[in-house]
């Protein structure tokens, strides 16, 4: 590896057969931006470039990191959501384009206060300051992720309060317009079919809950969010298709009106909103 055009080569011939070639090449643009900083077009029009020993050796690096499974967004330490730049290491999950999606339905609301349970990397907390003039405030049970998310609001020049709490110890929660949650929602029993990937690297107390009490997050903070939203306050989630009707009706048991499931660019039921009164 001598020459920026030797690098594509490079990171599809080390890690042939561990994903889609589409996939390897778009990681090995993503690293050229990071380690190089050449876009795609400067990496064809500069594939003459001569690489320093140092660069080789980073890029060798990610590439081996890669083929131990690791995830291109904590090796580079980076995540694009929602059009905003943010970090990302092992102690807080990397955003998900559905949790995009619950993002731009939330926006379509009017709100000045947001409360963000669980906000991990920030990535909800920091697109709603980005793209409105409401007063953010975002928790976290865990101080590692509220670190990432304080300095990705930081990074991002935005103003979030955020909290160190465990929302299952707390009784009861200021007004706010609205609330918003993308709590852990994948069955332990699910494991055996989750990719090494994410098994491996990413947070397991951000993704799993026990098979005996999927919705412990979903009924604790539904129940906080009936007594202390606003009227006509909104209590968004960030939901597993399969509790979405047992989601439904206990919302609608404790009182919530208009709620609504919607369906992810997967068809999937990945999403609920419901009004209080
Ligand atoms: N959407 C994530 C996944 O399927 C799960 C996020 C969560 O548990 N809140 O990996």
């Amino acid at each position: 590896m001598q020459k920026v055009c030797n690098i594509i080569p490079f990171f599809l011939s080390r890690l042939s057969g561990i994903a889609p070639r589409r996939e390897i090449r778009n990681w090995a643009y993503l690293s050229i931006e990071k380690i190089i900083g050449l876009n795609r077009s400067d990496t064809i029009l500069k594939s003459n470039m001569i690489l320093s020993s140092q660069i080789v050796l980073k890029l060798n690096d990610i590439v081996n990191e890669l083929s131990n499974n690791q995830p291109i967004q904590y090796i580079l330490s980076e995540v694009e959501f929602y059009g905003i730049k943010l970090k990302v290491n092992k102690n807080v999950l990397i955003p998900r384009p559905e949790t995009e999606e619950l993002v731009d339905w939330l926006l379509k609301d009017d709100f000045q206060s947001v409360l963000d349970i669980g906000t991990g990397s920030g990535c909800i907390a920091i697109a709603l300051a980005l793209n409105s003039n409401a007063i953010i405030n975002a928790m976290d049970i865990s101080k590692h992720a509220l670190m990432v998310a304080q300095k990705n609001s930081i990074n991002n020049r935005v103003k979030i309060n955020f909290q160190n709490q465990d929302i299952l110890k707390l009784n009861k929660l200021p007004k706010y317009d609205i609330i918003v949650s993308n709590p852990p929602y994948v069955l332990e029993s699910y494991k055996s079919k989750i990719s090494k990937k994410i098994l491996d690297f990413e947070p397991h107390n951000a993704l799993f809950v026990s098979d005996n009490n999927p919705l412990l997050f979903y009924t604790k903070i539904a129940k906080l969010a009936i007594k202390s939203l606003n009227n006509n306050g909104k209590l968004y989630f960030e939901i597993n298709q399969l509790f979405a009707a047992e989601i439904f009706d206990f919302m609608h048991e404790l009182g919530f009106v208009d709620i609504e499931l919607k369906k992810d660019i997967n068809g999937k039921k990945r999403m609920i909103r419901g009004t209080k009164n």
